[in-house]
């Protein structure tokens, strides 16, 4: 999330999913049913077999309700609008983090995530005081950046404040989210780098600005690699 180039400070802005295209009703069937016939289609990429082969009942990785993957998040579910089921790290590879702030409150986004027409939501929300919230399951793909290939390839983190704030970014904060990412780059083999750890300014075609010039990178990274070598 996060403001928008020209609109700086503005209230929770819809719209990061647009234009990911996504079709949620009726896909398994259709690959399922469409397999038998895939297997023999020579000119199938070796690729778009092995995305084929997940979506088999049974073949998913289990779910349980409630469960989250970061120790003492607490669990909110996002609207099912909001974000792709999918299996990864088995069906898309994850190797990107992308940073956003929510450009308001943390009730506030924890809200509209829930709101089927926002069209929008990120894995975990981040609050002032250290709290995280997990709204959509690592496996699956959150609708967050803007861009359908960076929405699958990563796990997006939002953090309560105002990009044009300084003091919204907290020592609690940071603190929190470089251990949330530590454990996302431990379990996906992500480095710890500005390559894969990245703002959603920086995401291809966004006009996205957060978490803009106040977030301190520097710090940012070294408290992730910090966390990692704790964690190792
Ligand atoms: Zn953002």
């Amino acid at each position: 999330m996060g403001a928008k180039k020209g609109k700086p400070g503005g209230p929770l802005s819809r719209g990061a999913g647009a234009g990911d295209g996504d079709r949620p009703v009726g896909r398994r069937v259709l690959i399922v049913g469409g397999l038998a016939a895939a297997v023999g289609a020579a000119g199938l990429a070796r690729e778009e077999l092995s995305h084929l082969w997940w979506r088999l009942p049974g073949v998913e990785k289990p779910r349980v309700a409630g469960a989250v993957d970061f120790r003492g998040a607490q669990w909110v579910e996002a609207s099912a609008a909001n974000w792709r089921r999918a299996d990864r790290p088995d069906d898309y590879t994850i190797d990107r983090v992308v940073v956003h702030v929510t450009q308001g409150s943390f009730a506030s986004a924890v809200k509209v995530f829930q709101d089927p027409k926002h069209g929008a939501a990120a894995h975990y929300v981040v609050r002032r005081d250290g709290h995280v919230t997990q709204m959509i399951r690592e496996l699956d793909v959150a609708f967050h950046a803007g861009n359908r290939s960076y929405n699958e390839r990563s796990v997006g983190i939002e953090h309560e404040g105002f990009v044009d704030r300084p003091s919204s970014f907290t020592d609690a904060m940071y603190e929190a989210s470089a251990r949330l990412t530590a454990g996302i780059c431990g379990r996906y083999g992500i480095p710890v780098d500005r390559e894969h750890i990245v703002g959603h300014v920086e995401v291809p075609g966004t006009d996205h600005t957060d978490p803009g010039r106040y977030w301190d990178w520097d710090r940012y990274i070294r408290l992730v690699r910090r966390a990692r070598t704790a964690a190792a």
